[in-house]
């Protein structure tokens, strides 16, 4: 985007015409403010061959935090990104969404499955993997949520492994920068948060604050525990949500870890740059560097003199390890690629599934006047606030619950959305961003004319169901086929209808009473015949309106490593060669009942410190610019 001139402007005269002026010679320089301080590109300024101690394949959520961490001592790091810098959309948080079909998202499909998606278009789910700077924590949905002890407790296999929660919860609050008042007023709260970390996490806004006390009191009646804190020792009731928007503005691992340390002489950055595979020394099974292909198709080699890791997330790191080489043996021999490792490397895929369920509701509010969107955009380009500010406009409530009382880790977490009557964007927001059939969001669009609309997204925290990835062919840049599996285990739909029919029951509480609420059938052929809030309906509507939370994990799978399904060692080593590592989602033995980016960043920090121990690297020395 250009930035454009204002000399066309003439002063006006007296405080009035001084201030008329100023303020459109500020709205016209605002667009060049809504930036970054993004590294330099070195992608051009390398020369093939040259080598260093690390490097580290994808600056995503991962990669970004561990960058800086390696590169805090002497060490040389070469970080290595497919895509650029993040563009306006992914700062602004109300626009994260924008970013998803686009050049700075990878945009993978899984493949038709018979047990889901049959609402979606294709019959596929749209799985956007980030492909910029910070990685899909430049494009995902802000929310920081760490988890409980019992989403870890299958990732700490022996003693000493540095897997166990009191470690974990060292790291999640080692990145935190914990900055809202009503955790730093409450020494109760404040101790289980970070507050000197440099990943700064706030309150997450939204424009109808009384909508919200409503939904929390009709929470709170179905028998649910208001929790000041979600990230406190339990998730298990409502509570306020809180994430990576500061000021008005991302906070991405990008933003928070990349930037600072960008001038660091020691750190260099190569955007708009694919891996395509790692080198291996042929005698020793060390992998010694990276073949990448920059942007203009130049094909180039990089040397290691430590570690290659992997930090390209769930989908694509799997592929590099495939095309590597590291995989399992039938599968890469079917593609005629030498078997370096055979790993069950593309297996262990775990997802959060989701449905959204319509609800009608009456509280008054009418339709935002024509001017809303211009006010607001004048107004976060005046000062960085207003609905520009939040995360597209979700109540900023999450609910957990379980089908049974008395468990500590929730079966299903609930977000949601809200609409005034007659919102401009419902149905595209229905088929761009879930995805699904125009006969399906014509259907969200009638349920919001003249009714307010909420849609209550609930999703399985745990799910048994595993799916994996498979390579097309050896080509590392083509899309691989990605098999959900959703719902392939009969206990994960089990449970989601059980814990769907628990949360439909909200509709029931005296508060959404009051508020006329009503579920809204979704009509859809082979589910049409089913008697309306049934167990069959429910299910039927899982696999009709099957839509995700976006969190794949588990495919470079970490575990003993005689365990043959797994991918690499406790220490993120990948077993069967030397000098490689994988550090991002897919190390996840299983998944967390909540969003992954924090535990994402503890992974990095936790890899971190384990790579410094094994190259006898000291903590923390200074900066030598
Ligand atoms: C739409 C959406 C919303 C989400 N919302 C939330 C949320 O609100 N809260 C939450 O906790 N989680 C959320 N998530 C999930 C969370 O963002 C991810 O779990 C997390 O970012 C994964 O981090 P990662 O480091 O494993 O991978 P990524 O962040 O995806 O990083 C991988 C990086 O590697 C690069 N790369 C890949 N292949 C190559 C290659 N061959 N060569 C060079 N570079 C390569 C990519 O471009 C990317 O930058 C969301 C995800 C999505 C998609």
């Amino acid at each position: 985007m250009k930035c454009f001139p204002h000399g066309c402007l003439t002063y006006g005269q007296g405080p009035a015409g001084t201030a008329f002026s100023s303020l459109v010679t500020h709205l016209l320089a605002a667009q060049c403010l809504i930036t970054e301080p993004w590294p330099k590109d070195y992608s051009y300024g390398l020369t093939s061959g040259d080598r260093f101690d690390f490097i580290i394949v994808g600056s995503g959520t991962a990669g970004s935090l561990l960058a800086s961490r390696l590169s805090e001592d002497n060490s040389t790091v070469l970080l290595i990104e497919a895509g650029g810098d993040p563009p306006m959309e992914s700062i602004v948080p109300n626009f994260s969404g924008a970013t998803h079909k686009t050049r700075n998202a990878f945009q993978y499909y899984t493949e038709v499955d018979e047990n889901s998606n049959k609402g979606s278009i294709s019959e596929i789910s749209y799985w956007p993997r980030g492909r910029v700077l910070g990685g899909t924590g430049s494009i995902n949905g802000h929310l920081h949520m760490r988890g409980s002890e019992g989403d870890y407790a299958p990732w700490h296999l022996e003693e000493n492994d540095g897997w166990d929660w009191p470690t974990l919860k060292k790291y999640f609050m080692k990145s935190e920068k914990m900055v809202d008042p009503l955790i730093l007023n409450n020494p109760e709260l404040r101790k289980e948060h970070g507050t000197e970390g440099q990943f700064v996490v706030d309150q997450l806004n939204f424009t109808h604050g009384d909508i919200v006390e409503k939904l929390t009191n009709a929470y709170k009646e179905l028998g649910l525990t208001y929790l000041d804190d979600l990230n406190g020792p339990t998730q298990m009731g409502v509570g306020k949500i809180r994430g990576g928007i500061h000021k008005g503005r991302r906070v991405s691992t990008a933003t928070a870890f990349l930037n600072p340390a960008s001038e660091r002489k020691n750190l260099k950055v190569m955007k708009h740059t694919f891996v395509n595979q790692i080198e291996f020394d042929e005698k020793t099974n060390k992998a010694i560097g990276v073949k990448v292909s920059l942007l203009y198709g130049d094909i180039e080699t990089y040397y290691a003199n430590k570690e290659v890791i992997l930090s390209a997330g769930t989908i694509n790191t799997p592929k590099i390890l495939m095309v590597s080489g590291i995989g399992p043996k039938k599968h890469l021999k079917e593609l005629k690629i030498k078997v370096k490792s055979n790993l069950p490397v593309g297996q262990n895929l775990q997802d959060h599934v989701r449905i959204p369920i319509p609800v009608t509701v009456d509280t008054g509010a009418t339709q935002r006047d024509e001017h809303f969107w211009l006010k607001a955009a004048a107004q976060y380009l005046l000062d960085q606030t207003g609905p520009h500010t939040t995360n597209y406009d979700q109540p900023n409530i999450n609910a957990f619950l379980s089908v049974e009382d008395g468990k500590s880790l929730p079966d299903v977490q609930i977000d949601h959305n809200y609409f005034v009557p007659n919102t401009s964007y419902v149905f595209s927001m229905c088929t761009n961003t879930m995805s699904f059939k125009d006969s399906i969001c014509k259907q969200f669009a009638d349920f919001n004319k003249d009714k307010e609309l909420f849609i209550f997204f609930v999703s399985l925290c745990r799910p048994h169901s595993r799916g994996n990835i498979l390579m097309r062919g050896n080509n590392p840049m083509e899309h691989p086929k990605i098999f959900s599996k959703y719902f392939n285990d009969t206990r994960d739909m089990d449970t989601f209808v059980k814990a769907i029919k628990k949360v439909t029951e909200i509709v029931n509480t005296p508060t959404l009473k009051a508020m006329n609420a009503e579920i809204k059938r979704i009509n859809f052929e082979g589910c049409d015949d089913l008697e309306f809030e049934s167990e069959a309906y429910w299910e039927c509507m899982a696999r009709t309106v099957t839509y995700n939370v976006y969190h794949p994990v588990g495919t470079a799978k970490m575990g003993k490593e005689k365990d043959p399904e797994s991918v690499v060692d406790s220490r993120l080593r990948v077993i069967g060669v030397k000098g490689l590592r994988v550090v991002d989602a897919s190390i996840m033995p299983t998944i967390p009942s909540v969003n992954t980016n924090a535990a994402v960043m503890m992974i990095a920090e936790r890899a971190a410190d384990f790579i410094k121990e094994d190259y006898k690297i000291k903590e923390n020395k200074k900066d030598e610019l």
